[in-house]
This record gives C-alpha cells, sequence and structure tokens, in this order.
C-alpha cells in the first residue's frame, strides 16, 4: 500500500514563497497529475515528495511512514524526468538494470527484472542496443523501463513526454497509463499540459501560485470548476464569463436576459463553456467577430457587450463577421463565480 499523504507543506525560497501550505492525500494506485503553468510550483513539490529538495514546513508520508527525513533511495521511489538521464554509451539492458546493479541484487534477478519491463514497454527488440543509437521515443521507454525495473511503490514523473512529437506523445500517454495502471504503482505526473492531464489522471490536482485550487477528477475540474482560475486554465477554448446581477429570488440579469442562478444579492460571473451554446430564438444577443473552421466544428469568437465571448457550433452553420447570432446556454452547464473570492459561488 503506497497512499502518499503531503501535510502543510510550504517551501520558500528566500523571500520568495514557491508553495504555500500544501495537503494532498494521494490514493493507493492512484495516477494524480499536478498540473499547472510554468512556475505554479509544481515541480518543487514533486522534488520535495522525491527528497531531491527539502520542505520549509510540513511533512510528507509514503505508505504510512514519514519519509521527509529519508535520503530519496530510501522513499521506495522511482522518478523519470523531461531529460531523462538515459546513458548512451550503455546498452538499453544495462540502462534498464541500472538501479537494480546499484543495489547489487543478483545477476539473474537484474536479468528477470529488465527483460519483464523491456517486454511491457516494447523495446525488448532493443536491449543489445547502444542507447545512444536510438530515437527520441525509443530513449523515453527506456526511461520508464528503467524507473518500472524498480518495482518501486511510487513513481514521480516531471514531464516525461515533453520531448517527444505530438503524435508520439498521443501514443505514448495511452501506453504509459495502461503500464501503470498494470504495474500496480501510485503515480505522481507532473505536466503543463492539460490535454495530457484530462487523458491520463484518476484526478487532477490544478495548481496556481503556488496552492492546489482543486484537487478532483477530469470531468468534475472540467465540469465543475472550483475557482475561475479553474475555469479559465481547463477546456481549449476556456470557459466564458458574463457580469450578472442579482433581480432577486434566485433570478439574474446577464446580458439582457433572465437566468436561474444562486439566491443571494451581491453580483456573480456568469460562466459557459463554449460547446455549451446552441443557435436559438432566445437567449444571449452575441456579435459574431471571428469564424473558424476547425472540421468537426465551428468556433465563433463574438463579442457580448464588449466581453470576447466563444461558441462551438455545427460546422455546417453559415455565419459570417458582423453577424447577430442568439446564443442559448444549455440550463444546466452554467456556472456562476463570486468576483470577489473568484471562487465558484454554489
Ligand atoms: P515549470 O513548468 O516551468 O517547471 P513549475 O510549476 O514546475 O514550473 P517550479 O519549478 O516548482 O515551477 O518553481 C516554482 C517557483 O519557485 C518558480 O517561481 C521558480 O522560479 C522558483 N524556484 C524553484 N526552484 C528554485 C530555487 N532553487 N531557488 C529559487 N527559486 C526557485
Amino acid at each position: 500500500m503506497a497512499v502518499i499523504e503531503i501535510k502543510n507543506v510550504a517551501k520558500t525560497f528566500g523571500a520568495y514563497t514557491a508553495l504555500h501550505d500544501i495537503n494532498l492525500t494521494i490514493a493507493d494506485q492512484e495516477f494524480m497529475v499536478l498540473l499547472g503553468a510554468s512556475g505554479c510550483g509544481k515541480t518543487t513539490l514533486l522534488r520535495i515528495i522525491a527528497g531531491l529538495e527539502t520542505a520549509s514546513t510540513g511533512e510528507v508520508w509514503i505508505g504510512g511512514r514519514r519519509v521527509d527525513h529519508l535520503a530519496p533511495k530510501d522513499r521506495g521511489i522511482a522518478m523519470v524526468f523531461q531529460n531523462y538521464a538515459v546513458f548512451p554509451h550503455l546498452t538499453v539492458f544495462e540502462n534498464i538494470g541500472f538501479g537494480l546493479r546499484m543495489q547489487k541484487l543478483p545477476n539473474d534477478e537484474v536479468r528477470r527484472r529488465v527483460e519483464r519491463t523491456a517486454g511491457l514497454m516494447q523495446i525488448d527488440q532493443l536491449l543489445k542496443r547502444y542507447s545512444g543509437e536510438l530515437s527520441g521515443g525509443q530513449r523515453q521507454r527506456v526511461a520508464v523501463a528503467r524507473a518500472l525495473a524498480m518495482e518501486p511503490d511510487v513513481i514521480l514523473m516531471d514531464e516525461p513526454l515533453s520531448n517527444l512529437d505530438a503524435l508520439l506523445r498521443m501514443e505514448m500517454r495511452a501506453e504509459l497509463k495502461g503500464v501503470l495502471a498494470e504495474s500496480n504503482t501510485t503515480a505522481i505526473y507532473v505536466t503543463h499540459d492539460q490535454v495530457e492531464a484530462m487523458s491520463m489522471a484518476d484526478r487532477i490536482s490544478v495548481m496556481h501560485k503556488g496552492e492546489i485550487v482543486q484537487a478532483a477528477t477530469p470531468l468534475e475540474v472540467y465540469r465543475n470548476p472550483a475557482a475561475e482560475f479553474v475555469a479559465g486554465f481547463i477546456g481549449n477554448p476556456p470557459m466564458n464569463f458574463l457580469p450578472a446581477t442579482s433581480q432577486g429570488g434566485g433570478k439574474w440579469a446577464v446580458a439582457g436576459e433572465l437566468f436561474d442562478g444562486p439566491d443571494r444579492s451581491a453580483p456573480l460571473k456568469f460562466a459557459i463553456r463554449p460547446e455549451d451554446l446552441r443557435p436559438a430564438e432566445q437567449g444571449l444577443t452575441a456579435t459574431a467577430k471571428v469564424i473558424e473552421p476547425l472540421g468537426a466544428h465551428l468556433l465563433v469568437t463574438c463579442e457580448i457587450d464588449g466581453e470576447i465571448f466563444r461558441a462551438i457550433l455545427d460546422s455546417d452553420m453559415t455565419v459570417r463577421p458582423g453577424d447577430r447570432i442568439t446564443l442559448a446556454p444549455q440550463p444546466d452547464r452554467i456556472r456562476w463565480f463570486d468576483p470577489e473570492t473568484t471562487l465558484s459561488a454554489v
């Protein structure tokens, strides 16, 4: 059992606070993605869990054991980095077996584990090749196989696919998820790529300015963002926002239309995803500005009361720049945010 518990972890570098009081529990065998923009602190958090960085305050527990005072090698973890240090002058076999040799495991155990993980990563044909002769994708597989060969309770990965081209990334992300699910390992995976996060994670921790803003399943993060930041960060294009004024009794005026919302009087922001809008007789009146045919659908960038507002519509719709269109939001997909706190108002 390798539950990971991060308790009140903070990290400062001089006067700069990179992490504020992080609390997070990752379940045994869970695949947790840390997602956020550059500089939000995700790598720092991963390095603290690994023991490559010391927390300023707080505790890290793995499998019910406090580990933050232990050396990285004693934490039962294996890591895969972006620049996956695969040694070019060693064969694939010796690269995968590197950590096992360091642990002084007997030769036949090294062979068993190397062959098993090479099989899992589908590089068993390459074992005798020198790693310097491999393609980027093959080297990436070697790096993952080396981590898996350690049979760790926990695997930590920092942007492991970022050096690969788009097609290979897509293939590897599916394979990696499959292999990790089979290996019963608890995984933490750092990325700034929301597609990668959505497609691989059991849960996503969305990070912003050294804090975890929301930790939830990909669908929950997408459908019910806990804060405006999440709504604007996840989804491409992101959620639309419009100011809303209370009419009392849970009725809200948004760009001259009435909607049902929370029963309160302070102003809110109305939010809707671009794909949750349909052309209709009644709804929000928008002026189309830019029309982008994307094959499967049409991305229409409009303006409503001077605010940018995007709609994803059927590709066979005819819209021209300057057209007035009426867009009806799907009622159960409307979300509300408090402009004071920026948090979800429901
Ligand atoms: P990226 O995706 O760019 O790697 P990140 O979210 O992983 O970003 P971190 O690498 O964790 O971000 O860095 C968080 C913040 O802490 C950044 O502002 C960074 O400049 C700062 N930081 C990280 N390491 C150090 C250090 N050793 N000394 C000083 N500041 C640091």
